[in-house]
């Protein structure tokens, strides 16, 4: 059986070098008692290099929180893939509803998705819809979505990307989605990769993220059609977090 893959999103937390390397130590230690799970750490990018300089596992893997798609450039502010790769991110996150709300489009995220493959990183793309209406028109939200962000991609790259369905509506909130809608989206969003690439579009890597915790992860993981979680909060508490990871040891 593969592993669950668990995203861990630190967002901008938290505030000192220090306290990274405390919460990176306690989580690291967590991580490799389980056997079926594989972490990725998406920290703040000022505290990546020192974080994955000092750790020689296989168990984590580091990822950038978002990066600009040119290698190089008058961009203020941003960081870029090539730095990123330096830095030991082999996994670059894009199009987090909180990086889309500040003005990240789909076609900044179709650009991001290509400069990643061709660096041989591994794009974690977030799609979802911000609110849900009983009409169904987070389908369509999420079918444009996918087509804009796989609109460069061949269809043998499908299996080196993931795929995070990630509602902005279950972010940061009191209670996730139920596990049935997970299935039904997961359902959906491999047809529309079938639909614009074919057979290899049933090999889409698909996650969830918004909410997830040790009390409702092994239902979404037994019954939602994933392969794992973005988690922001459950990341951010070593102890929390250890508690996600033995949920999930622990489930089917
Ligand atoms: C997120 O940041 O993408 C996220 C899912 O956060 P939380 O787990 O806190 O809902």
């Amino acid at each position: 059986m593969s592993k669950v893959i668990l995203v861990a999103n630190w967002k901008m937390n938290p505030p000192s070098f220090r306290e990274a390397k405390r919460l990176f130590d306690a989580e690291r230690k967590s991580a490799e008692k389980v056997k079926n799970v594989s972490v990725i750490l998406a920290p703040p990018a000022l505290f990546l290099r020192e974080l994955s300089a000092g750790y020689r596992g296989a168990k984590i893997g580091f990822a950038v929180q978002g990066a600009h798609y040119e290698p190089s450039g008058a961009h203020t502010g941003e960081i870029s893939l090539p730095q990123a790769k330096d830095a030991r991110a082999k996994y670059v996150i894009m199009g987090h509803a909180e990086r889309r709300a500040r003005g990240e489009t789909d076609d900044h995220i179709r650009k991001e998705i290509a400069a990643a493959l061709s660096l041989k990183m591994t794009p974690i793309v977030c799609v979802g819809e911000s609110v849900r209406g009983e009409g169904g028109e987070h389908f369509d939200v999420v079918r444009e979505q996918l087509r804009m962000a796989l609109a460069d991609v061949a269809p043998s790259a499908l299996s080196r990307m993931l795929i995070v369905y990630e509602p902005l509506w279950t972010i940061g909130a009191s209670s996730t989605m139920q596990p049935r809608d997970m299935h039904q989206m997961a359902i959906f969003m491999r047809k529309c990769a079938v639909d614009s690439h074919g057979e290899q579009g049933r090999n889409l890597k698909i996650l969830y993220g918004g909410s997830i915790d040790e009390t409702n992860v092994r239902a979404m993981h037994e019954e939602g059609d994933v392969l794992g979680f973005l988690v922001g909060r459950a990341s951010l508490d070593a102890s929390e977090f250890e508690k996600l990871l033995h949920a999930i040891a622990y489930s089917a």
